[in-house]
């Protein structure tokens, strides 16, 4: 995987995990999700009762996870993570649901991927508190009902459009996390550093911030990739000139792109001359499955303004030819 992906690498959990921040207060960014989440923790907390649950929906590496843990450790309450593939079976869920202690926080990833009968399970678990256990095949099972510990289901997806409307329903809270801009790129990447004990310079890290695609997780990666080219190439501190000449080296696109933002803008502008073209086309074009492309790419080549998503199809700006070298047609098609 690129430098730049928005997804993990896979030894990437401890040292994320080290640098989430742990309590509201030092979450950078989102401040309108961090205002409302306050608002829905404090009152929570003042009745003594678990808050309704929480839905948090946005683009990889925008800090759902670090947020899901931020609400538990807000209300002092445990927590556990799955997420929606490792849920299989509804037994899966009947097992996990039944082994949660009062005012745990329950945050399942990727929620939008559960399985349909453990989603149909999960109705009556957020609503009521209560599973029913089905014992028995055929005309002779019988429903046994569990009563459940009041908890707070946190889920995340990177696109609340992709959850059933019964499921969105049964959430009281939905934030929706956005691309971050550099400004508090800049001040995660301050962070970090300090907590890595990395020398940065505002400069320093204001290159690396307009090169992050918005995304923390990117900002934090390319921080570490900068202090090993500062410590090997020049005397450690990361100044402007430090990161852009590291950034040069580990191929780092101006804008962040990744690679598949990178595929996807080529395929669109020089195979279909810039659209309009179906996702389901460009998917093909790229060899990815539609899903990556709609939820991992495009959101931010459309936050970028390269990318425009039009009734009749994917368009390409004038800015993604620009950004490609390429002269835009006389009279662009969007
Ligand atoms: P995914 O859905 O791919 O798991 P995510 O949205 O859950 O991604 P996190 O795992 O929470 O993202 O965050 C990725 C990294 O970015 C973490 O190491 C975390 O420290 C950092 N990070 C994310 N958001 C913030 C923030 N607002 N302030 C500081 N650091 C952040």
């Amino acid at each position: 995987r690129d430098v730049v992906s928005p997804l993990p690498e896979v030894d990437e959990t401890d040292i994320e995990a080290s640098l989430r921040p742990k309590h509201l207060s030092e979450f950078v960014g989102q401040p309108k999700v961090r205002e409302q989440l306050q608002v829905v923790l404090e009152s929570a907390l003042r009745r003594n009762r678990p808050p309704d649950h929480v839905l948090l929906s946005g683009p990889p590496g925008l800090g759902k996870t670090s947020l899901a843990m931020i609400i538990a450790a807000e209300l002092g309450a445990p927590f556990r993570l799955t997420s929606g593939p490792a849920i299989e079976r509804a037994g899966d869920l009947a097992a996990l649901l039944t082994s949660l202690t009062e005012g745990e926080v329950l945050f399942i990833d990727e929620i939008h991927r559960i399985a349909r009968p453990a989603e149909e399970l999960l109705y009556m678990a957020m609503e009521d508190f209560r599973v029913d256990i089905i014992v028995g095949k055929g005309p002779g099972a019988t429903a046994i009902p569990l009563e459940l510990a009041p908890f707070t289901l946190v889920g995340a997806t990177t696109r609340a459009g992709l959850l059933t409307g019964p499921l969105r329903d049964r959430f009281g809270f939905t934030a929706h996390m956005d691309f971050y801009d550099t400004d508090e790129l800049e001040h995660v990447l301050t962070r970090s550093a300090q907590l890595l004990g990395v020398s940065v310079t505002g400069d320093g890290a204001a290159e690396i911030a307009s090169r992050s695609r918005g995304t923390p997780r990117i900002a934090n990666r390319l921080l570490r990739r900068v202090r090993d080219f500062a410590e090997v190439r020049a005397d450690g501190v990361v100044t402007s000139q430090v990161a852009h000449d590291a950034l040069a080296v580990y191929d780092v696109d101006e804008l962040g792109l990744d690679r598949l933002d990178k595929a996807v803008l080529d395929a669109l502008v020089r195979r279909f001359g810039g659209g309009p073209v179906g996702v389901s086309t460009l998917a093909v074009a790229v060899g990815e499955e539609i899903e990556t492309v709609e939820e991992v790419a495009e959101p931010f080549l459309v936050r970028a303004g390269l990318l425009a998503r039009t009734p009749r199809g994917r368009v390409a700006t004038p800015a993604a030819w620009h950004h490609l070298g390429l002269t835009p047609p006389s009279s662009p098609s969007a």
